[in-house]
């Protein structure tokens, strides 16, 4: 379980997150929803150890995650260009890591993965052959290899065209559904947090102005402008 507490983080003194508290349970999937510049990004960078926490707390199943580093987090990190390497297979690409721990029966697994992911039959391809949302899924597969006890997820859709972006955040529910995957993902986009998420918090200005289920949310939005962040782009 991810705990956030009151935690703050800033850059070069100008604070770009705000006394944020949030909690994940496992299995669940967060949306954090928020304008440009809310500190979206921030915070998911300050829950992987790569910004520094002014103040509060991260924490995991109780453990104080203030010095860890970013690598022994036993999180994955996706972004909207999910940065394949260019000279290597799909089939590469997606057991990079687990080649990198020698993990038995690797080829099985990245056999597995590309199916859950709906690339059977990938293997060969190298990423300049493929279509953006084809990219995305194998950076997604990829993620998923090392089991993450966390995955975070920044914009992962934001740079494919709208008819793929909702097709994507259906295949990325069922995907994240099927296999178990504790989830944290940063959004702009309401239907994609919608479709996605079971759980969102939404941010403004740094802070983070409400967080619940999303029927919740958006039956009861915790003020005039979070119900005019929801409801403006539907
Ligand atoms: P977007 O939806 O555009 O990605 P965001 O919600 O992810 O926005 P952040 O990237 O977290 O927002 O930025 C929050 C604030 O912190 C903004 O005011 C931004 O200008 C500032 N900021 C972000 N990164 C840096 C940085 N490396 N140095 C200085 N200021 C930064
Ligand atoms: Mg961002």
């Amino acid at each position: 379980m991810l705990t956030i507490d009151d935690v703050s983080v800033a850059y070069d003194g100008v604070p770009a997150v705000v006394d944020a508290s949030l909690t994940l349970d496992d299995g669940q999937v967060l949306a954090v929803l928020g304008p440009s510049g809310s500190g979206k990004s921030t915070l998911l960078r300050a829950i992987a150890g790569l910004e520094p926490v002014a103040s509060g707390r991260i924490g995991w199943d109780g453990a104080d995650l203030a010095g860890v580093p970013t690598h022994k987090r036993g999180f994955a990190l996706m972004f909207q260009d999910g940065q394949l390497f260019g000279h290597l297979t799909v089939a590469r690409n997606v057991g990079y890591a687990l080649r990198l721990r020698r993990t038995p029966n690797a080829a099985a697994r990245v056999r597995e993965l590309l199916a859950l992911v709906g690339l059977e039959g990938y293997d060969d391809r190298l990423p300049a052959t493929l279509s953006g949302g084809e990219r995305q899924r194998v950076a997604l597969a990829r993620s998923l290899a090392v089991q993450p006890r966390l995955l975070l997820l920044d914009e992962p859709l934001s740079a494919l065209d709208a008819g793929l972006r909702e097709r994507l955040a259906h295949d990325l529910r069922d995907i994240l559904r099927e296999a178990g995957t504790t989830a944290l993902m940063v959004t702009h986009d309401q239907e994609e947090a919608f479709t996605v998420a079971d759980r969102i918090a939404v941010m403004r200005a740094g802070r983070v102005v409400q967080q619940g289920d999303i029927a919740a949310v958006w039956r009861a939005p915790a003020d005039p402008e979070t119900a005019l962040f929801l409801g403006y782009a539907r």
